[in-house]
């Protein structure tokens, strides 16, 4: 079993617009250490923390990662913030790609 190696936000930087990079400070970010199948990187509480974070910026650096699970591929094209769906416009062309 491996262990979740994800940034998470913390209850309270959850809801902030700026909570900078992920894993950049303690008071909005925490190692979340859940339990994912083997291989994986990161929880599926982490991906949908993260794609519905108040903070455009890390919804962003979230869209630029490769191999998202398709759900938060499909969120993330409806995103408000043009360039968050932008890069997962990009990313899903690049997924179609490779298949
Ligand atoms: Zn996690």
């Amino acid at each position: 079993m491996s262990r979740c190696r994800s940034w998470t936000p913390t209850k309270e930087g959850a809801s902030v617009q700026d909570a900078g990079d992920p894993g950049s400070n303690h008071k909005f970010w925490r190692m979340c250490r859940n339990k994912v199948a083997k291989g994986a990187v990161r929880c599926n509480d982490c991906y949908e923390a993260l794609s519905a974070h108040s903070d455009p910026n890390v919804r962003r650096l979230l869209a630029q990662e490769r191999g998202l699970p398709a759900q938060i591929l499909e969120q993330l094209l409806t995103d408000p913030d043009i360039l968050v769906a932008g890069y997962a416009e990009s990313r899903k062309a690049g997924n179609v790609a490779q298949s």
